[in-house]
């Protein structure tokens, strides 16, 4: 069997594999609709759990793996459905994607399956740390179409074009974009939701 096809049967394997799987994700937030997360107007999800604990990380309450809420991805993937004529992309942040890589790659698959939604994934994990995870998470890339990977390094803070810290490594999967689309996203952003709440965030999130 080739490298393609194994590949492909593997990816098949965990797809069959989550699909009978009714999969729950937990997450710190989601935004419907964002500009600084991403090229273009973006959903965003931010999941909850991380343990690689970046110092000066600048979401430390999407670190616990108790908090946040969790939501069945079918659902999470209909509330996304719900923007897409309003949106271009998905963003998926954290926390740490790649410790919830099953429900993760299940999202993935119904977004990019079902509409033509980009995808966007953040994650602490260098590209070289990914390929020894497990194979969930090296096949979850196949639907993402770009990856920004890596620890946020507090003395290397860049804070713009989507890169907390100079040693984070991007990665275009597809040719859905390019560096200037990336150069071009706001580094904050500050949005009132319908329900009244204010929600800070970006690359370079204002404080106050
Ligand atoms: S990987 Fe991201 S969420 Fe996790 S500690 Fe580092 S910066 Fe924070």
């Amino acid at each position: 069997m080739s490298r393609s096809s194994e590949t492909a049967r593997q990816t098949s394997d965990l797809r069959c594999f989550n699909c009978a799987l009714k999969v729950n994700l937990r997450i710190r937030q989601f935004l419907a609709r964002s500009r600084a997360n991403g090229p273009g107007t973006r959903a965003v999800v931010w999941v909850q759990g991380c343990s690689l604990d970046c110092a000066g990380c600048f979401n430390p309450e999407t670190h616990a793996l108790d908090r946040g809420e969790t939501i069945r991805v079918e659902n999470l993937f209909q509330r996304i459905v719900a923007e897409t004529n309003l949106i271009e992309g998905v963003t998926i942040s954290g926390g740490e994607p790649l410790q919830q890589p099953g429900p993760v790659i299940e999202l993935l698959r119904l977004i990019k399956e079902n509409t033509l939604l980009s995808i966007i994934l953040f994650t602490g994990f260098q590209t070289d740390e990914i390929a020894k995870l497990n194979q969930v998470n090296q096949a979850l890339l196949c639907y993402v179409d770009v990856l920004i990977a890596g620890r946020y390094d507090q003395s290397q803070r860049v804070a713009q074009g989507l890169i907390g810290s100079s040693n984070k490594t991007l990665r275009f999967l597809t040719q859905r974009y390019h560096l200037t689309d990336l150069e071009a996203v706001p580094p904050a952003e500050i949005i009132l939701t319908p329900e009244g709440e204010v929600v800070m965030s970006g690359i370079d999130p204002v404080k106050w």
